[in-house]
């Protein structure tokens, strides 16, 4: 049987390695549920394209809710 690697990526939020994924058959990633290469911190996809710059990223439903940054004093 014919493995199918995606190649790795990098969590565009938090820059954590997705994959390598390893795959028998690659399904078409219309969700993030159908995303092979998820960063399960920020609930981010990467759908199922061999082509990194064919990459598009999904977002899961609930994204995590970071307090934002506290603003820089301003001189
Ligand atoms: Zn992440």
């Amino acid at each position: 049987m014919n493995m199918i690697t995606l190649p790795r990526l990098r969590c565009p939020n938090c820059g954590k390695n997705m994959g390598p994924v390893k795959a028998p058959e690659i399904p078409p990633a219309n969700k993030f549920e159908d995303c092979l290469r998820k960063c399960s911190r920020c609930l981010i996809g990467a759908t199922n394209a061999k082509n990194p710059a064919k990459v598009k990223y999904i977002y899961g439903d609930q994204p995590p809710q970071d307090p934002p940054p506290p603003a820089p004093s301003q001189p």
